[in-house]
């Protein structure tokens, strides 16, 4: 549909803006599935699928009407490891480099809602949203944010050492320092909102194996209590050993794939520990654009890239070309030679994504759900801007070998039912959210058609993309 027929559309037949809808016509492509289903008309109100039918839908005065012909209409998808508080580029909201630019930051979280939509993303979780998440709820467009309440850990450990110069009590509220604190922390965390717990096992980045651990039974008491509340347990972790740790003490869900172990030849050695994975249910997110961001950071003319444009502001992309963010190139290039190539650089931290889409084939290849989770922009890598990281996640996971109806899946279903949403969200039936999506190819064919997105439908409100693109 072209803009000025929707926007007729809209116009003659909803004076107030309700956002109640029929959409007619169209094929769905939902994961729930086998095959898509053409020529369907599905009605919206008050934010949520009321109909779906495959005749003709008569249409109430004050619906707007969506002609379909000819697309496919999809369930937003749901990233389910994004982070709100964090500028690409710059790092974290509240600390320097991002507290020296504030102009930069807030035309970045005005934008930031927007890129998400842009690239169909409808849902996000935030694992750790630090305690200034409304600025995003705030924007007058925002896909809908779930959150986790996150548990620092050891004030001498990861991730409380990253943010030097801060006082962990202000950006942690969910402190928990013995296995006491766990039941009154969980409490007031599930009280504020929170579906889930996050929890940190890193002893350090690379080779490096020096920071201190949350106790084997603060873990234990963080898990049964979560547990009583039906609250997953994300654990952050990417190396052999701490995935280890963390399905020893049965914690749920890993928010990180497995991508931190020696390269071999022949069998990957990771397959003992992804079989524990597999035989105790345990949630997987891939993140391959953690070790796919590093590598784009570092990469000569990788800003050159024209996807960015749409979903990074004006201003951030100037700073950016003018060397804004290459202190985080020159952080991560100090830990090799000096005389290395940049490029060879990029192309060690590319192994790492090879091993985490290694690991992704192997569960994939064994039937084990995954998940869509991007972890963007997880560090101050400039081209894991919001919604188009997500993209480039569901690309790299085709890569690795899944099929794009999979891939729907696991930003969609797969997600839903590990979370306790499968009321709510990843199916386009009666009853669900009406976060909706309208693309011009088929998302069961190829991952591609996310680049083909025409129109976001949020709770109901119908949003052309380029409506949504940066300024
Ligand atoms: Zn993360």
């Amino acid at each position: 549909m072209s803009i000025s027929a929707l926007a007729l559309a809209l116009f003659t037949a909803q004076p107030v803006p309700s956002y109640d809808l029929v959409i007619r016509n169209v094929a769905i492509a939902s994961p729930e599935r086998d095959a898509v289903l053409t020529g369907q008309s599905v009605r919206i109100r008050d934010g949520r699928i009321v109909e779906i039918g495959d005749s003709p839908m008569r249409v109430s005065e004050g619906e707007a009407v969506l002609e379909g012909e000819g697309r496919f209409l999809a369930p937003g998808l749901t990233d389910s490891h994004h982070h709100v508080s964090f500028v690409p580029g710059m790092g974290a909201v509240g600390l320097p480099p991002a507290t020296e630019h504030p102009e930069l930051v807030a035309a970045y979280m005005a934008q930031q809602p927007r890129s998400l939509l842009y690239h169909g993303v409808t849902q996000i979780l935030d694992p750790s949203p630090l305690t200034g998440w409304e600025a995003f709820t705030d924007q007058p467009q925002h896909p809908d944010l779930l959150r986790c309440g996150e548990v620092p850990g050891p004030h001498d450990g990861y991730p409380v050492n990253q943010r030097a110069g801060q006082n962990p009590e202000d950006a942690y509220p969910y402190d928990i320092d013995t296995p006491e604190d766990a039941a009154p922390v969980i409490a007031r965390m599930q009280a504020d909102g929170a579906i889930c717990v996050k929890v940190y096992l890193e002893n350090g980045f690379g080779a490096a194996s020096v920071w201190p651990l949350m106790s084997d039974a603060t873990l234990d008491a963080i898990k049964a209590e979560a547990s009583a509340r039906n609250m997953p347990v994300l654990v952050h972790a990417n190396a052999i050993d701490m995935y280890e740790i963390a399905l020893d003490h049965e914690l749920g869900v890993m928010a990180h794939g497995l991508w931190n172990w020696q390269w071999p030849e022949g069998e990957p050695p990771v397959v003992e520990t992804l079989d524990r994975v597999i035989a105790g249910d345990v949630g997987y997110m891939p993140t391959l654009r953690v070790m796919a961001g590093l590598a784009d950071h570092v990469r000569p003319g990788s800003l050159d890239n024209p996807d960015l444009e749409p979903v990074t502001p004006r201003d951030l992309m100037d700073f950016y070309r003018e060397g804004g963010a290459d202190w985080f190139a020159d952080e991560l290039a100090s830990d090799f030679p000096a005389d290395m190539p940049r490029e060879e650089i990029a192309d060690i931290f590319g192994l790492g994504v090879q091993r985490g889409q290694r690991a992704l084939a192997y569960l994939h290849g064994q039937g084990h759900p995954v998940m869509l989770a991007s972890d963007c922009p997880g560090s101050p890598t400039a081209i894991n801007q919001p919604g188009l990281c997500t993209v480039l996640e569901m690309e790299a996971m085709a890569a690795a070998g899944m099929s794009a109806r999979d891939i729907l899946r696991s930003g969609t279903l797969s997600i839903a039912e590990q979370f306790g949403l499968e009321a709510e969200y990843g199916r386009i039936a009666p009853g669900f959210v009406a976060n909706l999506v309208l693309l011009e190819e088929n998302p069961f064919e190829s991952v591609r058609a996310w680049r083909s997105l025409d129109v976001v439908i949020l709770r109901g409100e119908v949003i052309e993309r380029d409506s949504l693109r940066a300024r």
